[in-house]
């Protein structure tokens, strides 16, 4: 969502200076900078509200957030944090523009001649060269020294063929009622078989899931880099989708952060309901059961909460359920499972050394669960908990809930 300047003044003035959001605020934590928690950066953002001189430290403060919705969640004045900060960011960019690698990231995502699609295609066709594969996790590290990437970063396996491409031949069962999947950019592009994963579980428990290949981004990346242009065209072309599909209801997605950012979309069609798959699933709780009645995973799990799912869109229930449906005594809590892991969209790239310093108190807790598995809703989380794992040299892989699920019912 867009703010007013009237809305981001009222938002402002309904900070009392109390606090509460330095007990959680992941940069505060690691920096104990004032100007780093929300407290901090409302006060810098007021200000200089309206004014088009950007001092430097205004500059710092606003860039320095993951907006994972942590002081949010605790702030009694139920101050519009996030929101405020993305606004401040438009600010920024409407007066200083974007930099050149998000600026041709993002018209990769709305360009349909040069789109992702066959950037990522390029890419898994060379990606060899210069990148070679983890032996014990799912991803690949540099094989040279190359300019900004340290030896742990880790990035996606780029496949060949995208969910779009392995979809094509799907057949549709039509005796079955449909709901539309909006599997997000990481699913669709980077992890293909997650959507499969998605889908599969949806066909078992008896619905057709449909995949429009006239899907957007999201929006959520380009909403947090304060490029309020791309991000309307990237909702607009999808609600224009779920108008078009206006007689399906159900929405469901996999990916936390695609969640959180739909169910704010405004105007969507009349009775949409947007669902991540945790909820959805929780809401056919009986016929699961049933589905995996008497099979357990054996391997030990863990959880890590995706800020978009647990404090943007208050899901924390749900994927409990599901994965002490799937592994039992097996699924252990870690230790401040709620903490951001320090992923925030692009803050991983673009602060790597504050973002490690983030992740190694989550890797630390999951290393002390002792599970073989850290499972996450959000395809980012996932990424950036594999960089966790090299860095810290642990054993456990990373996989989402529904793909544990998956596996347990392909089993059977
Ligand atoms: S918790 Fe809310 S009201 Fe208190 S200082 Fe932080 S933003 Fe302001
Ligand atoms: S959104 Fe997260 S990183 Fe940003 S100020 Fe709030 S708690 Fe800190």
């Amino acid at each position: 969502m867009t703010m007013t300047q009237s809305e981001i003044y009222q938002e402002l003035k309904k900070c009392v200076k109390c606090g509460a959001c330095m007990a959680v605020c992941p940069i505060y934590r690691q920096t104990g900078r004032e100007e780093m928690v929300a407290r901090g950066k409302l006060n810098l953002i007021e200000i200089i509200h309206n004014n088009r001189e950007l001092p430097e430290a205004w500059i710092e403060a606003v860039d320095h957030c993951l907006l994972c919705c942590s002081c949010e969640e605790n702030c009694s004045k139920e101050v519009k944090i996030t929101e405020v900060i993305a606004a401040a960011r438009i600010h920024q960019t409407e007066i200083k523009g974007l930099n050149k690698v998000k600026k041709g990231a993002f018209a990769l995502l709305k360009n349909r001649i040069f789109s992702i699609a066959k950037f990522v295609k390029l890419g898994s066709l060379v990606q060899w060269i210069l990148w070679r594969r983890l032996p014990r996790h799912s991803g690949l590290v540099r094989r040279l020294p190359l300019p900004g990437i340290d030896e742990n970063m880790v990035v996606p396996i780029l496949p060949r063929r995208n969910l779009d491409d392995i979809l094509k031949k799907r057949k549709i069962n039509p005796q079955l009622p449909s709901l539309l999947f909006f599997p997000g950019c990481a699913t669709r592009y980077l992890h293909p078989q997650m959507g499969l994963d998605l889908i599969f579980v949806l066909e078992q428990l008896g619905f057709n899931a449909i995949v429009p290949t006239e899907f957007n981004c999201c929006g959520m990346v380009t909403w947090g880099a304060g490029d309020a242009a791309t991000n309307t065209q990237l909702k607009e072309g999808n609600l224009k989708v779920f108008n078009d599909n206006a007689q399906v209801k159900t929405v469901v997605t996999g990916c936390a952060s695609c969640g959180h950012a739909l169910k704010e979309y405004d105007n969507l069609p009349q009775e949409c309901e947007i669902l991540d798959i945790s909820e959805f699933l929780f809401r056919h709780k009986e016929k699961l059961e049933q589905l995996v009645a008497g099979r357990n995973l054996t391997r030990k799990i863990t959880y890590h909460d995706p800020c978009h799912l647990r404090k943007g869109q208050g899901i924390t229930k749900e994927p409990r359920w599901l994965l002490k449906l799937i592994a039992g005594e097996n699924f252990i809590e870690m230790r401040h499972p709620e903490r951001c892991c320090g992923a925030g969209g692009t803050f991983g790239l673009t602060h790597k050394e504050l973002s490690r310093k983030i992740l190694k108190e989550k890797t630390d807790a999951a290393d002390a669960t002792g599970a073989e598995i850290v499972t996450s809703g959000c395809p980012g989380c996932l990424l950036q908990l594999t960089e966790g794992a090299v860095v810290a040299d642990s054993s456990w892989q990373t996989e989402h809930p529904l793909s544990l699920l998956a596996e347990l019912l392909r089993n059977s």
